[in-house]
């Protein structure tokens, strides 16, 4: 059975194989590489996934979701009809559809998976990613770092070539950039940094908000349909000026007046200045981190749709004097690595001479009280016990002592972060360590780190007198899903009604036509309800083939509505 890859990102999502001619994309129900991640539940209460789930963003925003990755373990959630969901859930909800795809595909059921995480996901984010797996029902063998599977798939194409290679990923909702050495088939990781709070959606909310601007208002005064219908004009105007300087667009607003707004590369590039800034320090970051210099990087390679921007483009050829290559498509590239990495851990014989290494892109600690004046203690300064860009997997050991004679009780909190206060580090969690109460002397404890592969931390803490050791419990932090939790969830999901897979094309069809419904006003309207009536009453006919024939028949009426909205 093979172990299948999977690019898990912010706006689409992508499942692949590696097969004996290298890897391969698997096509969703659509026929389509890329399926949406958005999630929604149909009228019948059934749940939708992919393409007419984003679709129904516009028309249905109370009964759909879409750019969750950004909460993976936190405590955000959302009702959908009468259930409460979780970032983790609606991931897992995608999962499995992606899963159903290639089990159709290749025969036989999908059982392990490895599913790619941007490389600045902290570890609450890698835990709540092998959640959402295992509420799919998948076995997720590994994680793998989104710009790390970029370069797989990029070595495995030049597999004989000596390279320093930068990595840019700037996906949906989050931003990595890592800095790879390739030697003889030998790829190492030698620097990674990241934002995971930046990314191309980033840039679209700022459109929608200059756009509402132009209508002399906000967009928190529109209703949710009609800021749901902003955005999507505001994500696709930015896409169109990757390839035109200039678009504009129809906008129906609340009083049902028609505005016609429009935008320009130039406009685009100015209200973008304060991203396009955040974007340079994870960079430069990278470079310093890897002890080199920006004329040392022989190739820079971009990956994620949002590196189609000109800007993003400009910005990376002025630091680094060279046109960036893109020769695999940027959409697909991660999804393809992750293929390769599912190859990796199947040994297949293909991939024999191939070795790669990652590193752990930020650093890992506790907190620890300085003795600042004889006797007298401050906390809350942080220690690092794995520093930033360790070649993983990675075991490191730090002794400490008690601070009092008598204590009884060392709470241990784990940090991940560079700063020197723990307050302005990511709190991972707390070991809480019994200690043998010792009046006459300071008890001594080794804590040991370890980070695997995959990026998951284990704290270990032993005692030396008792040699009893403590290990990490997730406690206190509401983010982070128990094992008990994660088996309800999966029970929970599984007995949800999920859409028929063989209806996929009807109801994603569906939700083209009702949002080009609400798109447009008087005559146009008029003509695409016709369509829906002709296509309902195809459906209600129940007979595929003649369905088919009243999808092709729609079709280029249909296209050319939806090219009328903006233009
Ligand atoms: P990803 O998560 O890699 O699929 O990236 C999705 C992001 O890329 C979204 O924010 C899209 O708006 C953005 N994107 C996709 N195509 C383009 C394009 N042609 N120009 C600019 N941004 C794009």
């Amino acid at each position: 059975m093979s172990i299948v890859g999977i690019d898990l990102g912010t706006t689409n999502s992508l499942i692949s194989v590696f097969t004996d001619d290298g890897p391969e994309l698997i096509p969703n129900a659509l026929g389509d590489f890329l399926t949406p991640s958005a999630v929604g539940l149909s009228e019948k209460g059934q749940v939708l996934v992919g393409q007419a789930a984003k679709d129904r963003l516009v028309t249905h925003p109370a009964l759909t979701q879409a750019r969750f990755k950004r909460y993976m373990g936190t405590n955000w959630g959302q009702k959908l009809g009468r259930k409460h969901y979780r970032a983790e859930d609606l991931s897992a909800l995608v999962l499995g559809s992606l899963k159903a795809d290639a089990e159709n595909h290749l025969g036989h059921p999908v059982e392990r998976a490895i599913i790619s995480v941007p490389a600045y996901f902290n570890d609450t984010q890698r835990k709540a990613t092998m959640a959402a797996g295992q509420i799919a029902g998948l076995k997720v063998e590994r994680l793998i770092n989104e710009p790390t599977a970029a370069a797989l798939a990029y070595g495995l194409n030049d597999k004989d070539g000596e390279s320093t290679f930068l990595v840019v990923d700037l996906g949906g909702g989050t931003f990595d950039v890592s800095i790879l050495e390739m030697f003889d088939g030998v790829m190492e990781v030698r620097a990674s940094a990241g934002d995971a709070f930046l990314g191309g959606e980033d840039f679209t909310d700022e459109v929608a908000k200059y756009l509402a601007g132009k209508l002399d208002t906000t967009l928190e005064k529109f209703s949710a349909k009609k800021a749901a219908m902003l955005r999507d004009l505001a994500d696709q105007a930015k896409a169109k000026l990757s390839s035109e300087h200039e678009v504009s667009f129809k906008f129906i607003d609340d009083k049902s007046t028609e505005q016609t707004l429009s935008l320009t590369r130039n406009k685009l590039e100015e209200i973008s200045e304060g991203l396009l800034k955040k974007l340079r320090h994870p960079i430069q970051r990278a470079v310093m981190d890897a002890g080199l210099r920006a004329e040392n990087i022989d190739q820079v390679v971009l990956v994620g749709g949002a590196t189609r921007m000109p800007v993003v483009r400009s910005l990376i050829a002025r630091m680094f004097k060279t046109f960036p290559v893109h020769n695999l498509n940027p959409d697909h590239v991660i999804a393809m690595g992750a293929a390769v990495q599912a190859g990796l851990v199947d040994r297949h014989k293909a991939l024999d001479d191939i070795v790669m290494t990652d590193v752990c892109p930020f650093t890992l600690g506790t907190d620890v009280a300085i003795e600042i004046a004889k006797g007298q203690y401050e906390d809350g300064h942080f220690q690092p016990v794995i520093e930033r860009n360790t070649v993983i997997p990675v075991s490191r050991a730090v002794r400490n002592s008690t601070i009092h004679k008598g204590q009884t009780q060392l709470n241990l909190r784990i940090f991940q972060g560079e700063a020197p206060r723990v307050t302005n580090n990511v709190y991972l969690g707390q070991v809480n360590v019994p200690i043998p109460k010792n009046m006459k002397d300071y008890e001594e404890v080794d804590i040991r780190f370890t980070y695997d592969v995959s990026g998951v931390l284990e704290v270990l803490v032993k005692v030396l007198s008792t040699e009893k050791t403590s290990r990490l419990v997730i406690e206190g932090n509401p983010g982070a899903l128990s094992k008990s939790e994660i088996d309800a969830r999966f029970k929970v999901l599984d007995k949800l009604k999920i859409h028929p897979r063989e209806e996929t094309v009807n109801a994603a069809f569906t939700a083209r036509l009702d949002k080009a419904y609400e798109n447009h006003l008087g005559d146009a309207r008029k003509d695409i309800q016709y369509l829906i009536g002709v296509f309902e009453a195809a459906l209600a006919r129940q007979n595929k083939h003649e369905i088919k024939e009243a999808r092709d028949e729609i079709e280029p009426h249909l296209k050319t509505y939806e090219d009328r909205s903006i233009f």
